[in-house]
């Protein structure tokens, strides 16, 4: 039986080695084109297409799929929730000065996604307890590390850029580690509220969270990476940004 305590926690941990980018400090910061294009296709498929596959799968399933109108007007809420508090974190009074902006941005980004990635882990262990639905193997470990090793870069390269000392950056990735109680949220629903209601309650939780990931991750990208990503180096951004894409897509390919 695979322990959802030793997944969680391997799981969670895993974006703190981006840390490990500050030996890399010079060629990230002479190479935006590559790391900022590359990690504009990353957000593009985790917030956009990952986020919002999620949320388009489980809408026929949202309050038990009676309401329609309800529905739509639930997850309008979660998008327009994600909007909101992306524009107030970049156009608001809190963070003033430019890189340290988009890297405070990025840790939103990453506590609101690692919860949501916590939430699918914890989802496959619910009702199965003994047979969990997760595959393990060498291939669908490497895909989850390089996944959240490229989560962790998110925040790691906008830190860089806003010369982040490497212990304030190592601090902030902690935020990752909120996939672990949000792996037990799932069986502690069920737990309380019976099986079939407590899964119906996982399902709109994590597809409200998905659909505000998807509008805080589009303003991140128009208005955080691809700018920098863009800024003075020809055309080569573009090829960057579709690689980062394609690579991560692939990455999913492996794992799901
Ligand atoms: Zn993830």
């Amino acid at each position: 039986m695979t322990d959802l305590a030793v997944l969680a926690v391997g799981f969670g941990v895993l974006p703190v080695a981006a840390v490990l980018l500050t030996m890399f400090r010079g060629w990230i910061g002479s190479h935006p084109e590559a790391t900022w294009g590359g990690l504009a296709g990353v957000l593009a498929f985790l917030g956009l297409s990952h986020a919002m596959a999620l949320v388009l799968e489980d809408k026929p399933f949202l309050f038990g799929g009676t309401n329609e109108l309800a529905t739509a007007a639930f997850l309008v809420t979660g998008l327009g929730l994600g909007g909101v508090v992306a524009w107030f974190l970049f156009e608001g009074p809190v963070v003033r000065t430019e890189p340290s902006k988009i890297a405070w941005v990025a840790v939103a980004f990453l506590a609101l996604h690692s919860f949501g990635d916590g939430l699918l882990l914890g989802k496959d262990f619910v009702g199965v307890a003994l047979i969990p639905a997760v595959r393990i193997d060498s291939v669908t470990i490497s895909a989850t590390v390089v996944h959240r090793f490229l989560e962790g870069s998110i925040v790691m390269v906008p830190a860089l850029a806003a010369a982040w000392k490497p212990r304030s950056s190592a601090l902030v990735l902690l935020v990752c580690l909120v996939s672990i109680p949000a792996a037990y949220v799932p069986g502690w629903l069920a737990a309380s509220l019976g099986l079939v209601a407590g899964t119906g309650a996982t399902m709109a939780l994590s597809s409200f969270l998905a659909a505000a990931e998807g509008t805080f991750v589009l303003l991140m990208i128009v208005r955080g990476f691809l700018p920098i990503a863009g800024a003075d180096r020809g055309t080569r951004w573009i090829a960057w940004t579709a690689i980062g894409f394609i690579g991560i897509s692939l990455v999913h390919f492996l794992v799901e």
